[in-house]
Formats: C-alpha cells, sequence, structure tokens
C-alpha cells in the first residue's frame, strides 16, 4: 500500500503563532514610536496576549496610549500587525518531519486566515517548495471557506490522491475546534499536535472535531503511520 499523504496546519502546528504575535506587537511598537511618539507596547501586548485577549487587545492599547485615536488609527495599528515581514521559525521537529515525510511523497498544508498573512508567513518560513500544494483558504472566497468547510479538504484529496489508489490521508492540526472535523468526516487519520504555548490552548473539540490521535512532537507521527 502507498504511503499514506500528510497534510499540515501552518499556524502552532509548523511554527509558534505566538512568536508571529510577538513579532507583530515588536512592529505596532515602532510603528506607535515613529507616528504618534508613545512606545513601550509590545511587552503589554504580549501579556494580555497570554491571559487570552487577542481579540480585543488592538482596541485596549490603543485607546490606553492614545486616547483620541479614532476608527482609521486602529484600522492602521492592526494592518501594521497583519503586514509586518514576520521574524518566524520552524519548529526544529517540523524541519526534521517536512525532511522525511517529503521525501517519502507529496505534502500538503491548509491554512486559515487571510491570504496575504498567511502567504508572508510560508514565505519567512521559507516552506513554500515543500508542499505539492497548499491550501489558503482565506483566498477561496472569505471566510465561509475556512475549516472545516470540505472544499481545502477536497482540493487536497483531488490534486494529491493519485488516480484511485486508495490512499489514505492524515491531517495533523493543533485545533479540535475546527481542524478534525471534517477529515474524520471523509475518512482521514487526524492527529493533533499539542505545543506548549498554543494561542487556541482553551479550544474545545467541536462535534465530530476529536482527533483520533494526539503527539507532542512531530517525530510520534510514524508510529502512529506504522500502526495504520
Ligand atoms: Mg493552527
Amino acid at each position: 500500500m502507498s504511503e499514506p499523504v500528510i497534510v499540515f496546519d501552518l499556524d502552532d502546528t509548523l511554527y509558534a503563532e505566538r512568536d508571529f504575535a510577538i513579532s507583530g506587537f515588536r512592529a505596532c511598537e515602532s510603528w506607535l514610536e515613529r507616528e504618534h511618539g508613545v512606545g513601550e507596547v509590545a511587552e503589554e501586548m504580549t501579556r494580555l496576549l497570554d491571559e487570552g485577549h487577542m481579540r480585543q487587545l488592538f482596541v485596549k492599547v490603543l485607546k490606553d496610549r492614545l486616547p483620541h485615536s479614532a476608527d482609521q488609527h486602529l484600522e492602521a495599528f492592526i494592518d501594521v500587525y497583519r503586514y509586518h515581514e514576520p521574524a518566524i521559525g520552524l519548529y526544529p521537529d517540523s524541519v526534521w518531519a517536512l525532511e522525511h515525510f517529503g521525501s517519502k511523497g507529496p505534502l500538503g498544508l491548509i491554512t486559515d486566515g487571510q491570504h496575504e498573512v498567511q502567504s508572508s508567513k510560508v514565505r519567512a518560513l521559507d516552506i513554500g517548495h515543500r508542499f505539492e500544494h497548499i491550501v489558503y483558504t482565506g483566498a477561496l472566497g472569505g471566510r465561509a471557506f475556512s475549516k472545516p468547510h470540505p472544499l481545502s479538504y477536497e482540493q487536497m484529496e483531488e490534486k494529491l490522491g493519485g488516480a484511485g489508489d486508495g490512499r489514505r490521508f492524515v491531517y495533523v492540526g493543533d485545533n479540535p475546534a475546527k481542524d478534525f472535523v471534517t477529515p474524520n468526516a471523509r475518512g482521514w487519520i487526524s492527529v493533533q499536535i499539542v505545543r506548549p504555548y498554543r494561542i487556541h490552548a482553551r479550544a474545545e473539540a467541536s462535534q465530530g472535531g476529536h482527533p483520533q490521535h494526539m503527539i507532542e512532537t512531530l517525530t510520534e507521527l510514524p508510529a502512529i503511520l506504522a500502526g495504520l
């Protein structure tokens, strides 16, 4: 039987999303200093992130530092975060996994979020060439196509499934609220990687979204695949 096709998630699977956030907070800090003469916000933003306030932290920090700021300032502030050149790196076991599994067969990547932001991460990590096919769900037509929408998974099956040779698919992700619902429903193997400091540590599994396997490092993956 042929090797299973492994499809990865990006954020908090192959690299630490918190590192992207901190790198973005530093860009926000520089921008505030440059444009408005106030600074020293990166540390506070990191604290708010760690307390689980990702969504509100931009509003809160800007209102604190620039009490008279308008909506356009907030938009500009968030854009600095989104579109900065990220300083991020792969987890060591991700470097190993892309090399190891990439030498055995084609790999895929499915990632949610804005297309420009996610592709800037792929560029910064220099991993685009590692994948036979990448689906940026944000490029499929908006948030409606985010996981668990089946379109990205269907595209992977079409692109990497081979000519009906019954290849198994594996999805490796971190977020049980959205990553595994569709893989489970389509007969894929679902594997949750549990990273330290992950952003979605509080996420609960949605119905049908429990992973079939849980691992702490990608070096555990061969043992799971050997048991298929
Ligand atoms: Mg993720």
